[in-house]
């Protein structure tokens, strides 16, 4: 069958990494930065300190974005294409990854605006196909799935259909009238996004945002009884939890419990992309171990297209976590 098994993960899987300038606070401090982006696809980490091996460690990537890049470059050479996959009923999912303050919220908010805008684009120059689109938001915090459009604040549920897969139970889903009604959504989920930071203390540290896009579209003209046009597949816009939790608690070799501020959809997620790279999506991948990843299937298994840009902070004090985020991102590659 198409699609299934056959090739490896490396041609669905696109990894690209995007160092963020320094910021005004850094700046300040006189913070020596570390890494250079020496072409599209390197970035080098050169250490200046003087007691340090002064040998360059060189990271290749499908794609590497400079500090001065725009966000627009970074979805056109990162995104793009994995994106408007969902327009030929091929779903696909785009990740930002990195420790906090890294730039992952700025980077997915900007890609997704582009990538809607795209999408706007295409339906408007195919006139001879019908389209549907529609649009849900959730948040997951503490392995709690929070729908971001709904009213009711209790925890959605994870329900197994045996047509659908994984279904979150009564999630709201939007049916997008135009670009004005998706502005006024994408604006919603991320007025409630904060409204939760500010109840839980900063958690968009350690939540993830998942925007589902559902495409589904079908010949306006249908040529007899033939209604194999008829397309569907969904686009996730993933701004996951900050990686210094998922690193920390791997270093310290602390196995995975509920609660304890380790986030086991994140370390789930690493070995579900470890797994889909590594073995072309043959053999056992632990979907089911974690919320996130479970919700994400659909849109990593199969045939389906993965971006991850992986947001890198130049600091000299977070090389740490720097490298941690290479290193998850060359597992992925
Ligand atoms: P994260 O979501 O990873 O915690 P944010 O996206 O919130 O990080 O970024 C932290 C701060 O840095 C924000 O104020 C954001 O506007 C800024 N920032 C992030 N990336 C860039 C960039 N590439 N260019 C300019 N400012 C950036
Ligand atoms: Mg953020």
């Amino acid at each position: 069958i198409a699609g299934e098994g056959g090739g490896g993960g490396k041609e669905r899987i696109q990894v690209s990494v995007r160092l963020r300038p320094l910021n005004a606070k850094e700046l300040e401090r006189n913070e020596p930065s570390d890494w250079e982006c020496i072409n599209d696809t390197t970035i080098i980490f050169r250490n200046s300190l003087p007691e340090r091996s002064m040998t360059p460690i060189a990271y290749n990537f499908d794609r590497v974005f400079r500090c001065d890049s725009t966000t627009k470059q970074v979805y056109e050479e990162g995104a793009k294409e994995v994106s408007l996959s969902v327009l030929s009923g091929i779903n696909a999912s785009i990740f930002a990854y990195g420790q906090t303050s890294s730039g992952k919220t700025y980077t997915m908010t900007g890609i997704t605006e582009l990538a809607m805008c795209d999408i706007y684009d295409y339906i408007q120059r195919h006139q001879e196909r019908a389209f549907v689109l529609k649009f849900s938001a959730i948040e997951i915090y503490n392995e709690a799935v929070k729908d971001l459009l709904g009213t009711e604040s209790v925890p959605l549920r994870l329900l197994d259909d045996p047509y659908r897969g994984t279904v979150i139970e009564k999630l709201t889903e939007e049916t997008l009238m135009n670009w004005a009604h998706m502005k006024e959504l994408l604006s919603i989920c991320e007025a409630q996004r904060q409204i939760g930071e500010t109840l839980l203390n900063e958690t968009s540290s350690r939540s993830h945002q998942i925007l589902r896009l559902t495409v589904e579209s079908s010949a306006r003209e249908s040529v007899g009884e033939d209604h194999s046009s008829a397309l569907s597949a969904s686009l996730d816009f993933v701004d996951l939890a900050g990686s210094e939790r998922a690193s920390q608690a791997l270093s310290a070799g602390v196995r995975l419990k509920e609660g304890c501020h380790i986030n086991r959809s994140l370390l789930t997620l690493g070995s579900v992309i470890r797994k889909l790279s590594s073995q072309g999506r043959n053999g056992h991948i632990p979907y089911r171990d974690s919320k996130l990843t479970r919700i994400l299937q659909p849109s990593l298994g199969g045939n389906a297209r993965t971006a991850i840009i992986c947001t890198l902070s130049p600091a000299r004090g977070h090389v740490e976590q720097s490298k941690n985020t290479l290193l998850f991102a060359g597992c992925a590659k």
